[in-house]
């Protein structure tokens, strides 16, 4: 089953051909990250045009890459939420008018279940029961799945999301967009317990806060500022990263544990995150289970997770109408 992929949910114009879901024949993604990096962040506006330029020549590059033709495509798919709405629409209609012109059926993919199936393009078969840490640039969720079907939502942030709070800090920091990476980078050369940063404490949920943490950082930026301190950047960046890592490595292993999980698996851009996964590895080895994450061009966004999806929608003919809209607030 040959599938194209679309994904244009956020700032990447993403587009890949899949062979049974797992084999991934090309996966090319525009990024237009530089475009929004002045503004600090997405412009909405600014990635939807952006999306319209980028998306014919994307799907082109992604069929002369896997070295097939429309004609040889048996569905095409696209996200269709959560995300920006402009950006959605744009890799939508382009699904829909390939859907309707090759008389294909047409699959509308959950940007969520995308990064979560990541995992399953190198791994089908993982074993279950798993605890899923879902960390990305809008979602922080902890999901139980019984079988790759049959999950729950165990916890999900209650303000910021993990990806966001590196953003916003790193912003705050001036050390550019996107977050994650530039913290990351600049922690390398710092002292994780220079600065002891609160770890949110929801008491027996497995919820999720980041936005005291925040707080907390920028007000010890402004004290130190104010009694004429300089900063230590990477002291500053490692100290919160492993407040982050802390609150999310807590939460994992207590579900793990209650729930008497098999394996772990992480996804979303924030599993890009080398110390996260250090972390994480490291608890996950000492208590004798299997760990995955996607390799790091999986994590951050890509059409490759969508077709993944896609393909079991295919076996369960989960299409979808012409007349699908996009949501831009898509629940799992
Ligand atoms: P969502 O998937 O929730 O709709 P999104 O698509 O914007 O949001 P992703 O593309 O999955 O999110 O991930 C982007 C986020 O991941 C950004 O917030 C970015 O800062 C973060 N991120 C990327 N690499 C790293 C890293 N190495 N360490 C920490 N965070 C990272
Ligand atoms: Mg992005
Ligand atoms: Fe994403």
């Amino acid at each position: 089953i040959l599938i194209l992929a679309l994904e244009s949910s956020c700032d990447e114009t993403a587009a890949s051909v899949n062979l049974n879901g797992t084999e991934v024949l090309s996966n090319v993604v525009s990024s237009q990250v530089k475009l929004h990096q002045k503004f600090g962040g997405v412009v909405p506006e600014i990635a939807s045009r952006k999306h319209l330029e980028l998306i014919l020549p994307v799907i082109d590059q992604a069929l002369v890459e896997a070295g097939v033709e429309f004609s040889d495509l048996d569905a095409v798919a696209a996200t269709y939420g959560p995300g920006l709405v402009g950006g959605l629409l744009v890799g939508l209609t382009a699904a829909k008018t390939i859907a309707l012109a090759l008389k294909i059926p047409l699959i509308g993919v959950n940007h969520i279940a995308g990064h979560i199936y990541a995992n399953f393009i190198a791994n089908p078969d993982i074993e279950k029961p798993l605890i899923c840490l879902t960390v990305s640039g809008g979602h922080t969720d902890l999901l139980y799945f019984a079988s790759r079907r049959g999950y729950k939502i165990l916890g999900s942030t209650q303000d910021d999301a993990a990806g966001e709070a590196f953003d916003k800090i790193s912003r705050f920091m001036g050390l550019g967009y996107p977050g994650g990476p530039a913290i990351e980078k600049a922690a390398q050369s710092g002292d994780p317990s220079a600065v002891d940063f609160p770890r949110a404490d929801l008491g027996d949920s497995f919820n999720f806060s980041f936005s005291g943490l925040k707080t907390a950082v920028m007000n010890y930026i402004n004290n130190q500022q104010q009694k004429g301190n300089l900063v230590n950047k990477a002291d500053l960046a490692a100290s919160f990263q492993a407040a982050v890592i802390d609150s999310l490595s807590s939460n994992l292993m207590a579900a793990v544990k209650k729930y008497n999980a098999k394996s772990i698996v992480l996804s979303g851009g924030v599993a890009a995150n080398q110390q996260l996964r250090k972390s994480i590895s490291k608890q996950t080895t000492e208590l004798g289970l299997k760990l995955y994450y996607p390799p790091l061009d999986l994590c951050t966004d890509n059409a490759a997770m969508i077709g993944a999806v896609a393909y079991y929608q295919y076996l369960e003919k989960d299409f979808a109408e012409l007349s699908l809209s996009a949501d831009p607030a898509l629940k799992l």
